[in-house]
């Protein structure tokens, strides 16, 4: 079945590869390309992108800028292979990965307490230098090119992950987790944790936001409302302005963590109240989960263009709840995927639509709902270009487009066929296929700027 020589993969910029090329567009639907071609810039950027028939001259204007001539630029044929924008991961926690598949059951905070606090508190330097690298290259495995990653509350266990993505080559956004209420670390001084963090978090975005040309960037991360005072809200939020980095946390995930909020915060009008009264709100704020919300919530988030990074599979692995997602759609809300491994299981984005649309089709069953269901491409949408959205990364990723980075996947979709020898070229069940019958040796190879990921 996959007994095909495996092509020699291009490493770095420039290169064509010739495939079927399948992706979402800024302007709305999907381009499907049976014989399609992607051709990256000496710079990794999508210098072209279409029907191989059609592919322009070679650039003289690519020569004459520095780059190799013309004709030495490696044309690689992938066919059948699939041509995806690669995926974009909008949550999960970089220390938990040994843990994902673990602890069904629990809820939220006890699964903290039993499954996470643990592996968090290990996460030293030596720790770090082990798990980041293999965690990035199981992300490029899975197909995902850009990953929003929380990690522990050890400043240099955050650098130490830094440097592995900055050598890995993968799209990052991370953040120091924050916590000043509850911790997993008695040797921090409880009254000096405020000050530490915001320092230590103040440090490490001076060091690496912006890192790459853009391609690493920090996310304040408090890591939610139960284990963050007021003023570490606010004042990690007041940083998150003040550098341009990102606000990142948690939001309404579990019923039993809204009533603790409740009862730690009387004076909010509700959960995401306590964010707001904290300036937490924003284009640059990515809440996860947030499955209990009002109408109110709901409204709030949209008028102030926050972001939302929906948790399918976490959400149903602690049984926290069910996301109304095709209210938030309607409401006009920034809507993309997390992972968010270790309490969603899988790294996989494609797990991830597949869980997200089982999710969605028994909510349907139960309340009845008006929108039309989301297709295949839809949610391949939603992993891809809306979470390059939700990150306002738009313009450098998250489809196949002239003049974007080159984040592209390789996907061979033999993986999915139901039995040998069975294939389509039709756009809704390719997608249909990569979804619901995702296989975690499909991805063959994962680019960012044109450079190959390990994987
Ligand atoms: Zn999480």
């Amino acid at each position: 079945m996959h007994e095909r020589p495996t092509p020699a993969l291009p490493a770095k910029p420039p290169f064509v590869v010739r495939g079927r090329l399948l992706t979402p567009l800024d302007d709305g639907g999907t381009r499907f390309e049976a014989d399609g071609e992607v051709g990256v810039d000496s710079r990794g950027r999508i210098a072209w992108v279409g029907i191989w028939s059609e592919r322009p001259a070679a650039s003289q204007a690519e020569e004459d800028a520095g780059g190799p001539p013309a004709d030495e630029v490696p044309i690689v044929d992938l066919r059948p292979w699939l041509l995806l924008p690669g995926m974009v991961d909008l949550h999960a926690h970089l220390p938990q990965l040994p843990n994902a598949g673990l602890g069904a059951g629990l809820d939220l905070l006890a699964w903290l307490e039993r499954y996470i606090f643990p592996l968090e508190e290990a996460f030293d330097v030596a720790s770090a230098r082990t798990l980041a690298p293999a965690a990035y290259r199981a992300f490029a495995h899975a197909g995902t090119t850009t990953a929003v990653l929380y990690g522990a509350v050890y400043e240099p266990s955050l650098d130490e992950a830094f440097r592995a993505a900055e050598e890995h080559g993968i799209r990052a956004v991370i953040g120091k987790v924050m916590m000043d209420r509850v911790t997993y670390d008695d040797r921090l001084a409880r009254d000096e944790i405020l000050e530490l963090s915001l320092r230590q978090s103040a440090d490490l975005c001076a060091r690496w936001h912006g890192r790459d040309d853009g391609r690493l960037q920090y996310a304040f991360t408090p890591r939610f409302a139960v284990s963050c005072t007021a003023e570490m809200l606010r004042e990690s939020a007041r940083l998150a302005r003040e550098t341009g980095a990102y606000w990142m946390t948690h939001l309404s995930e579990d019923r039993h963590e809204g009533e603790t909020v409740r009862r730690l915060f009387p004076e909010a009008i509700d959960y995401l109240d306590v964010y707001d009264r904290a300036d937490g709100l924003g284009e640059r704020s990515i809440f996860a989960h947030a499955i209990h919300l009002s109408p109110r919530e709901i409204e709030r988030l949209r008028e102030s263009g926050s972001r939302i990074a929906h948790c399918p599979a976490s959400n149903l692995f602690l049984a926290s709840g069910v996301m109304q997602l095709a209210r938030y759609l309607d409401a006009g809300l920034s809507v993309g995927l997390g992972s968010d491994v270790a309490a969603g299981p899988d790294l996989s984005m494609f797990a991830q639509m597949r869980v997200g649309a089982y999710t969605q089709n028994a909510l349907r069953t139960v309340q009845g709902e008006s929108r039309p269901m989301l297709t295949p491409l839809e949610w391949l949408r939603m992993g891809s270009l809306d979470g390059a959205r939700v990150l306002g990364i738009e313009d450098v990723a998250g489809s196949l487009e002239i003049g974007k980075d080159a984040d592209l996947i390789a996907v061979d979709a033999s993986f999915t066929a139901p039995l040998p020898g069975i294939d389509s070229d039709d756009p809704a069940e390719l997608a249909s296929r990569l979804i619901f019958r995702d296989h975690p040796d499909m991805v063959q190879a994962a680019w960012v700027r044109g450079r190959l990921l390990p994987s």
